[in-house]
């Protein structure tokens, strides 16, 4: 299987910066989805491999569809632990980057992370990368940061030293960022690199289960309202979106992580190409904004556009530093902005 995306220098340099480095941090962006914690999980373990003293450091709560998965006993809250985790940064030989392609994304931790003396390698699939680092491996057309974790530890020809520690993250987070590989995954080498994952007897369906079938009533009854209710659908553009307060998240007992995914649902109607979400925050006067679309769409631009954020071409998010109204109004007038690629 010919999955190597190194070149020879990146190769020898990667190879290099681990050997020489003893203390390793692997970081990831603020609000943790699958690809950045299981991208986080798998790395953590090859540098296990390697015999390196590893932490894994996210900067707030990852959702807890999540929690099952294997050593996330181990992940240290920037949010929670600042000093361990600031002292950590000062000692550490070198820092691992993962799923996150500008230093904002990672929130408070932004500090920490551009003041260190460590060594950089940022392994990332979004457009645009600009973290300062002394690797870059950056391929935007990947399925998911997981993928790439796969494929430089083929490279590196330790996949077979791995055990579950590892495929199972990794399987995980090429599944989440491809919604159950129903998008961006239809490359021969993403299945090809399952079937590897499947060798590590893996139980890939009970996977699927633990992170899609984790509902609360609450939620379930939350994303019947929301579509219900809430839901604007504008057939002449072929685009939906729908807006979620602060008081019908409190309604139905919000905790994080109970909104995601509700994004996709829209686009279940016939020639959807655009679905858009507006979440106010639970106490700041702000809303999160989540869009996907389909084909060549690019919410992305529309994202950088009109909701201070950006993402990839058929995911992206933002928000808006406002009341859910003023996002309403934004939310249409991007929408009428984009007529003609809508229509
Ligand atoms: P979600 O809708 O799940 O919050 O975000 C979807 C994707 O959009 C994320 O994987 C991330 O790549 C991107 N994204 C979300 N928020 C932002 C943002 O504020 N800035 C940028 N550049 N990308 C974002
Ligand atoms: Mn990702």
């Amino acid at each position: 299987m010919n999955i190597n995306i190194l070149d020879t220098n990146q190769l020898a340099l990667m190879d290099q910066l681990i050997s020489d480095a003893n203390t390793v941090l692997v970081v990831c962006h603020k609000s943790p989805d699958g690809d950045a914690i299981g991208s986080s999980l798998g790395w953590a373990e090859y540098m296990r491999l390697r015999g390196k003293d590893v932490t894994v450091i996210v900067p707030d709560q990852y959702p807890d569809f999540l929690m099952w998965l294997p050593n996330t006993d181990k992940i240290v809250r920037y949010d929670k632990h600042r000093e361990k985790c600031d002292m950590l940064f000062k000692i550490a030989d070198l820092v691992f980057c993962l799923d996150f392609n500008t230093p904002s994304r990672v929130d408070e931790m932004e500090q920490a992370l551009v003041s260190t003396k460590a060594k950089k390698v940022l392994i990332d699939h979004h457009l645009k990368p600009d973290v300062p680092a002394d690797l870059v491996v950056s391929q935007p057309e990947a399925s998911s940061t997981c993928e790439l974790v796969f494929r430089i530890v083929w490279q590196m020809g330790a996949f077979a030293q791995l055990d579950k520690a590892f495929a199972v993250p990794v399987y995980c987070g090429m599944m989440t960022d491809t919604g159950g590989f129903t998008f961006n995954s239809t490359r021969p080498e993403i299945f090809q690199i399952i079937s590897e994952l499947l060798t590590k007897r893996i139980d890939k369906d009970r996977i699927y289960r633990n992170v899609y079938h984790n509902y609360s009533e609450d939620r379930i009854r939350l994303m019947g309202y929301v579509m219900y209710e809430k839901l604007v659908y504008m057939p002449e553009y072929h685009a939906a979106y729908y807006s979620i307060t602060r008081d019908e998240l409190k309604r139905f007992n919000y905790i994080k992580g109970d909104t995601e995914g509700l994004v996709n649902m829209p686009q279940q109607i016939k020639g959807l190409k655009l679905s858009i979400s507006l979440r106010e925050d639970t106490e700041k006067n702000m809303v999160w904004v989540s869009l996907r679309s389909v084909d060549d769409f690019p919410c992305n631009l529309m994202a950088e556009e009109f909701f201070n954020g950006g993402g990839h071409l058929n995911a992206s998010g933002g928000k808006v530093e406002g009341t859910i109204e003023e996002a309403i109004e934004i939310t249409k007038k991007a929408i009428s902005a984009y007529e003609n690629k809508l229509k």
